[in-house]
């Protein structure tokens, strides 16, 4: 076992991930390869799988920044400037992410006490699914929300950017475009506001491509959406761009950036939304999610996020929340 760095300076950051599974530590993975922190803890029921994953990466600490990786129970979460969640139940073929909401809210009603108890200081960053409800769920448990954020839709607006890049032949960097809503199958895409290096996307074309048909827009759309289950089909889960998304949150909070990230949280009051955990642009920093963005959203895209909000706020009454 890699033992937890107790002498760690108070200047340093720990960051400590909780399931050690495909998603846990292709995060730590990812975390480690951008320096971002000093100590990364990984902790699973499974000890011996955390133990074995820290091992793993440990080993190839040469070729990175300075960083100790640990493998820990909960308590060793102490310290760390933020904790997140991948442990649970994951999407089997042909299920939805929210048919895991029940058996992965039971999980959290064990952990979230054990987490705050640990470090009542850290940020919490759900990464487990159905992501909304269970950042819904750890907000309410924990009486903090403002210290809770899901990672909502981060991964499906690069999914977004990146098809959209693709058919028009150009940088994902000078493409940006939301996917707003449940990070499900009810999410929205907001093709109203797209743009390709400041063109609005509907009228963007260049020599190397024309601009989008109907068609194009829905077959991207749908990629978007049934990417995981097209993924989880044939190889069992999705880990490598969820990892990156992850670490692109992470990043936005340690260096207090202030980025604009579809980060799911607590709307109160967002387009008369309320009472629910839900992904729309938001500032990200230091002190986890600032203020959320009010888009200039079309009247279909809206009546859109307000079902998808409807659904979500369906599944956790139906869970007691
Ligand atoms: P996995 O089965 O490989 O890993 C889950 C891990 O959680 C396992 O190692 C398991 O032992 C551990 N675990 C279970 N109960 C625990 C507990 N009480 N304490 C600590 N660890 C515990 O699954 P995965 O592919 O890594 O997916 C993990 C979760 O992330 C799933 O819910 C999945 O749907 C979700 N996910 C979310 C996104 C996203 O964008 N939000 C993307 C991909 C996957």
């Amino acid at each position: 076992m890699i033992s937890i760095n107790a002498a760690l300076p108070a200047s340093s950051t720990r960051i400590a991930i909780i399931g050690a599974g495909a998603v846990g530590s292709t995060i730590a993975y990812a975390t480690m390869l951008n320096g971002l922190a000093h100590e990364i803890v990984l902790s699973d029921v499974v000890a011996r799988k955390a133990e074995a994953e820290a091992k793993d990466l440990m080993h190839g600490s040469m070729f990175v920044r300075s960083v100790n990786i640990a493998a820990g129970s909960l308590s060793d979460c102490k310290g760390s400037a933020i904790v997140v969640i991948t442990a649970g139940a994951k999407q089997k073929v042909g299920q939805t992410r929210l048919e895991l909401a029940a058996a992965n809210t039971n999980l959290f009603r064990e952990l979230i006490p054990g987490i705050l108890d640990a470090a009542p200081e850290a940020l919490i960053l759900v990464v487990s699914n159905p992501v909304d409800v269970l950042t819904y769920v750890a907000a309410k448990l924990s009486a903090r929300p403002q210290r809770v954020l899901g990672s909502g839709t981060v991964l499906d607006t690069s999914r977004f950017r990146s098809l959209l890049a693709r058919r028009l032949n150009v940088a994902v960097s000078n493409v940006h475009a939301y996917i707003v809503g449940e990070h499900g199958d009810s999410e929205v895409p907001l093709w109203s506001s797209a743009q390709v290096a400041n063109v609005p996307l509907r009228s963007f074309s260049s020599p190397s491509c024309l601009p989008l048909t109907e068609r194009d827009r829905r077959e991207i759309f749908h990629d978007v959406r049934d990417a995981a289950a097209q993924v989880i089909a044939a190889k069992g889960a999705t880990n490598w761009a969820v990892g990156l998304a992850v670490v692109r949150i992470l990043e936005a909070i340690l260096r207090d950036e202030q980025s604009i990230l579809t980060v799911s949280s607590l709307l109160s009051g967002y387009h008369g939304i309320e009472n629910v955990c839900i992904s729309v642009p938001s500032l990200v920093g230091r002190t986890g999610v600032g203020a959320t963005l009010p888009l200039p959203y079309t009247e279909e895209e809206l009546a859109a996020l307000k079902r998808s909000a409807e659904l979500l706020r369906g599944v956790l009454t139906q869970l007691g929340f």
